[in-house]
């Protein structure tokens, strides 16, 4: 079975103009937007379907309410940053607490919830050294910087459309001609690509190793699977084999388990046994509030404190002002201690299962060529079949017209899911009903075009 291009065209015209129907004061105030630059708090909110996105007045638990009114079952969920629910209680009362009845927003002093949250980062992920940041990002630039200074290396090693935040190095991809080049869309690159970064395949051992074989690779950055480029899972061995590639050649595995939590209470590194130098995680750990961290193996830790020559404590290029933040930690312990707990993921992950045998279900019915995979709570459909093995073919799958439409059929009917790609997350509030809820949604778009 195909999709109907006459028939999807005319089904999105409809989408977009009901669209606009249900959100007129959304669009007004977009509209009226005149100081913002994209007319967003942040460009890529542009990226929502129907070309103006909701403003929104509430949300908690899995729901958001939008200034129309019209309320919304949310497995966006702010791209896993709120992988916890919506303003879990625990992490309010907690910030509550700290930002208020003790205070201290930032101080640039300890506070002992980071020793709480670093042992407790040390239970799940099994890195024995922490360090705090406010985003992802920025624990993946520090990091970067750390494992180029233990090495003595220049050189990072990316996959072809990974995506691991604004990190300049990351943001290439293996051109046509197999030689690294910078990825279609990158805005304002310091320098050429290929001086800072070597891309390889994702599931392609051999493109690894002819990119570490050089010696100047310090840090190999990789999610477990990839997934942002819809998800990419690693073949049997591939894990295995790159671990082995960066012992052999003297790379550093630097592995960013942001979004691949969604696996299990250590991520991906404690249900597949993965032994990484540098480990990356931010978004959920604190429930929505900024937050980041980067782990580091006792020997990476120990090998950066040899360079007495390094400024790690003043302007060595390490580090935020308010980074480490009383809230940011106070956030971080109670989201992990009282909402993220080992026990809230199994049913989380029946969720991603039951999601993701739903999307299956209609894919068979129907017989339109796509996929569907998932990781742990995580779920995400492809306009292609079999499921795409790395970045390249992934990003070769994409369809912008289909994608659109198939988001606006489900927000105009009450449901979201990312912005970006077909990404749906299970959060503790998630039911059943919420799940069959998206499939019965899905089915009737599906058969609307196919
Ligand atoms: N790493 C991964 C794997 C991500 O998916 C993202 C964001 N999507 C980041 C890092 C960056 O996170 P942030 O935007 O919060 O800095």
């Amino acid at each position: 079975m195909t999709i109907d291009r006459t028939r999807l065209e005319a089904a999105l015209d409809h989408e977009r103009a009901t669209h606009e129907q249900r959100n007129p004061t959304s669009i007004d105030f977009y509209k009226s937007a005149d100081n913002l630059f994209g007319r967003v708090p942040m460009t890529w909110m542009n990226k929502w379907a129907g070309g103006t996105p909701m403003y929104l007045a509430s949300a908690h638990g899995n729901r958001i309410t939008d200034v129309d009114g019209n309320t919304y079952i949310d497995f966006a969920l702010g791209d896993t940053g709120a992988m916890a629910g919506h303003s879990p209680p625990a992490t309010v009362a907690a910030l509550a607490r700290r930002a208020g009845e003790l205070g201290g927003i930032t101080t640039m002093l300890p506070t002992e919830d980071a020793q709480w949250v670093a042992a407790e980062l040390t239970r799940r992920f099994r890195m024995p050294k922490w360090s705090f940041t406010l985003s992802a990002s920025d624990a993946n630039r520090w990091a970067l910087r750390i494992g180029r200074m233990v090495t003595g290396r220049p050189k990072v090693l990316a996959f072809s459309y990974s995506y691991h935040g604004s990190v300049d190095e990351t943001f290439a991809i293996v051109g046509p001609d197999g030689a690294t080049t910078t990825r279609p869309g990158n805005v304002g690159p310091p320098i050429e690509i290929g001086s800072t970064t070597v891309a390889a395949e994702f599931n392609d051992l051999e493109s690894v190793e002819q990119a570490l074989a050089g010696r100047d690779v310090a840090v190999l950055i990789t999610e477990p699977a990839m997934t942002n480029i819809g998800i990419v899972l690693p073949e049997s061995g591939f894990l295995e084999g790159l671990r082995e590639l960066c012992d052999r050649y003297g790379t550093l595995l630097l592995i960013d388990e942001t979004h691949t939590f969604s696996a299990g209470p250590g991520g991906c590194t404690a249900a597949w046994d993965l032994r990484p130098d540098i480990f990356v995680i931010g978004k959920s750990l604190g429930g929505g509030i900024p937050c980041g961290a980067y782990g580091l193996s006792e020997d990476v830790a120990r090998r950066a404190f040899l360079h007495t020559e390094a400024d790690l404590v003043d302007v060595g290029g390490v580090g935020g002002t308010l980074a480490g933040n009383a809230v940011s930690l106070a956030a971080m312990r109670a989201t992990l201690g009282d909402v993220l707990t080992d026990d809230a993921f199994g049913p989380m992950i029946d969720l991603g299962t039951r999601f993701n045998e739903g999307v299956q279900r209609v894919i068979d019915d129907s017989g339109v060529p796509w996929s569907v995979s998932q990781l742990g709570a995580r779920s995400e459909y492809r306009f292609a079949s079999p499921a795409p093995t790395n970045g390249t073919e992934a990003a070769r799958s994409g369809d912008e017209e289909l994608e659109e439409y198939l988001h606006l059929y489900l927000s105009n009917r009450g449901v979201l899911i990312t912005p970006f790609h077909n990404m749906a997350l299970m959060c503790p509030e998630t039911t059943a009903q919420d799940v069959d809820t998206h499939t019965e949604l899905f089915r009737s778009a599906v058969a609307a075009i196919a």
